[in-house]
């Protein structure tokens, strides 16, 4: 029996030891720091969260790692549920992780979701999605990352912050929670429905790290309750205000709250790794739109570049963008659309410009479509 030694570093081989073709996918295990420092190149502020998830994903990789070991210790797996409003990288996060660790990575809305015979998407299409980007490696597959986007819609009758249960919810989440803590699901490999003709592809998906999130709109005062409740109970003198006015208003949030707000308690379970995310203020906003490695800022930059242009910003005008995001309250979502709305007419008439080296956004154009500064471009104009 091959034993665990101090020192060395261990890797998960992705593909079947039977399998000779590859995918590509194997991942070696990094420590959470690393997991982390990666994470930070993407994904602006959300510290706790990039954190415990890069612990999370070390440990889940880490069990799977052990079960090739033979110890008489079972560790559990913990898949995680993220808590935020939209656009505070949710989905992000699930990506980055999964990019940086090459393993299989799906992503599934779980408004689509029905219980098998209902009109809507199985849920166990998942699965043939993450059997699709794994290249219908099934060994790879086993491994994957899969992130649930909206699993807070299915606990619930309708979007206001009524917190009557939804039966029909209910049976989505009795289905996801068959396959988040691991069972054997024989799927269509093409996806769709079943057919009894079919031949079925059988999944395990008890090594599937499953990620979940939601914004949980009102979860806030089911907290706030909750711990307004229990301060009564000892005389305490916390206000409500103080937990709805924290950056989240999420970060006390305890299992039993999820009850209170309609998921069922057995799913709740399944999701021992409860994280919030910061709601992103305009400093932030403007940190998403420069500072990571793929920043919208970078992109349209690069996008002018193809045209031979250097595309520039006055800070102000960057502030003024975020401003406008920041309004629609959408997170870090608004940033993508307001640029793109403010550049279209510059985008329109890029490929007919000529001898133009330079272009610089001024908070003006920004605000009234006047003030651009245009840079000729001094070579061709000499020629
Ligand atoms: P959600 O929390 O709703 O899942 P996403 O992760 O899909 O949000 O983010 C929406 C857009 O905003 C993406 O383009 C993403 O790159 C950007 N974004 C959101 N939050 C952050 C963040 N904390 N750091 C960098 N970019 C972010």
């Amino acid at each position: 029996m091959t034993k665990i030694q101090k020192g060395k570093k261990l890797e998960v081989n992705l593909e079947s030891q039977h399998q000779e073709s590859s995918t590509g996918f194997k991942v070696t295990l990094q420590k959470p720091s690393k997991i982390k420092k990666y994470l930070d190149n993407y994904v602006i502020g959300q510290d706790r969260v990039k954190k415990s998830i890069s612990v999370a994903v070390y440990n889940h990789y880490k069990r799977i790692i052990h079960q090739s070991y033979n110890t008489d210790v079972e560790l559990d797996k913990s898949n995680i549920l993220l808590i935020g409003s939209t656009g505070t990288g949710k989905t992000l996060i699930a990506q980055t992780l999964a990019k940086y660790l090459s393993v299989p990575f799906a992503i599934a809305d779980a408004t689509t979701l029905t219980e098998a015979g209902y009109v809507g998407e199985d849920v166990e299409n998942i699965l043939v999605r993450l059997l699709q980007v794994a290249n219908y490696n099934i060994n790879a597959a086993q491994k994957g990352i899969v992130y649930i986007d909206e699993i807070d819609k299915i606990g619930r009758k309708s979007a206001s912050a009524s917190i009557t249960r939804d039966v029909s919810g209910e049976g989505v989440q009795q289905a996801l929670l068959k396959i988040f803590e691991g069972t054997i699901a024989n799927i269509p490999p093409k996806g769709g429905r079943k057919h009894p003709e079919q031949s079925l592809i059988p999944i395990d998906t008890s090594n599937i790290l499953f990620i979940c999130g939601g914004s949980f709109s009102g979860l806030e005062q089911i907290i706030s309750k909750r711990i307004g409740k229990g301060e009564l109970g000892f005389g305490g003198s916390i206000s409500k205000n103080m937990i709805v006015n924290s950056s989240n208003g999420f970060e006390q949030v305890r299992q039993e709250d999820l009850i209170t707000y309609g998921l069922i308690p057995e799913l709740v379970g399944r999701l021992p790794i409860l994280s919030s995310l910061d709601t992103l203020n305009q400093d932030d906003l403007l940190k998403v739109l420069i500072e990571p490695r793929n920043s919208i800022l970078k992109q349209y930059q690069k996008l002018f570049l193809f045209e031979g242009v250097v595309l520039e910003f006055k800070l102000e005008a960057l502030k003024e963008i975020v401003r406008i995001a920041h309004e629609k309250k959408a997170g870090a979502r608004a940033l993508r659309s307001a640029m793109e709305n403010h550049l279209m007419d510059l985008m329109y008439e890029l490929p007919d410009m000529q001898g133009v080296e330079q272009l610089i956004i001024t908070k003006d154009y920004i605000l009234s479509g006047k003030g651009l500064i245009i840079k000729p471009n001094r070579s061709k104009k000499s020629a």
